[in-house]
């Protein structure tokens, strides 16, 4: 039996592919060969294939036809007297796969690449296991790449994958709208770029809107008021009541907000240079020095948290 799977989409090349067949995939008595895009050989076995992929189980639970019962020109190639079956994906592609389906060590999933092939290869056979270890190796690849872990997911119309990316893609910085445009953003569709750039928006919105309303702040330990250094905006308590503002609150607060519309996650509130900045002004006030430290510790940690709330509440619209 001779079965050709294609493979869907493109895929980015890795320098390094496999060029040998190993052990366990060279046993004599194995029952299948499974052979690579790049003619790489797999000697297999069946039950083990079938146990882990519905669609391997599904393939063998057909007959196969012996070499000599089929005329030549129908007859299926076979090697060493066992049938062969040609798959799309190369010899990584394939040997990762039959890793994870073996009672052996997972491979590592540390480059989008393998991530990637992973993901495919798991989603194409339907080894759930190979599904789930690609996507938690994506979750931190998306950590320093999550525009290319959001094509990805769009790509591959992995919903949970695209939201997770572009989640994680607040706290990088802006794509630049100049050229060299950022490679992946071809396989993407300008509806969905904008779909992703509006989400983006929006959290930074909804994150630099903290700034202005001051309800969150419920720790009475947190003083952000002072009537001694020349305050230029008022604190709103959340009984209703307004105070004057202490300098260094309503400074640390704008740059809060600043920071907040271009990268949109909590962190970014905790920068320590912005945090020396207002404790620079606090120090330059009688009354605020001396409090500024304990209450600027807690707002900025209070409000990185009610920055991640905001931004999860932010929906993102995807087509798929
Ligand atoms: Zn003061």
């Amino acid at each position: 039996m001779m079965t050709e799977f294609g493979a869907e989409g493109t895929r980015s090349g890795s320098p390094l592919l496999a060029t040998a067949v190993q052990h366990p995939f060279t046993d004599a008595d194995a029952d299948l060969v499974l052979r690579a895009s790049d003619s790489l050989e797999f000697r297999v076995y069946k039950v083990i294939l079938a146990k882990a992929s519905t669609v391997f189980h599904d393939m063998f639970s057909l007959a196969t036809p012996r070499p000599s019962t089929l005329p030549k020109e129908d007859a299926p190639p076979f090697k060493d007297g066992l049938p062969v079956v040609d798959v799309a994906e190369d010899g990584r592609t394939v040997e990762m796969t039959l890793r994870f389906c073996y009672p052996m060590e997972d491979p590592e999933l540390a480059t989008f690449e393998d991530a990637e092939r992973m993901l495919e290869a798991g989603m194409k056979y339907d080894v759930d296991i190979i599904v789930t270890r690609a996507k938690k190796a994506l979750a931190v690849i998306a950590e320093r790449e999550a525009l290319r872990v959001f094509v990805l997911g769009v790509r591959l119309s992995t919903r949970d994958v695209g939201l997770m990316a572009a989640r994680k893609s607040l706290s990088q910085p802006m794509w630049s709208t100049e050229p060299p445009f950022p490679p992946d953003l071809k396989y993407i569709s300008a509806v969905t770029f904008c779909q992703l750039l509006n989400y983006r928006r929006k959290c930074g919105e909804a994150a630099a809107a903290l700034s202005m309303e001051c309800g969150w702040i419920e720790d009475a330990s947190i003083v952000v008021v002072c009537s001694a250094c020349s305050p230029s905006r008022t604190f709103r308590y959340q009984s209703g009541g307004k105070l004057p503002a202490a300098k260094w609150y309503a400074s640390y607060m704008e740059r809060a907000a600043a920071a907040l519309r271009d990268r949109p996650f909590g962190q970014a509130v905790l920068d320590p240079y912005m945090l020396e900045h207002t404790l620079l002004i606090a120090s330059q006030c009688s009354l605020c020095g001396s409090c500024a430290l304990v209450s600027l510790s807690k707002l900025s940690r209070k409000l990185a948290e009610e920055v991640e709330k905001a931004v999860d509440r932010v929906s993102l619209e995807l087509d798929f």
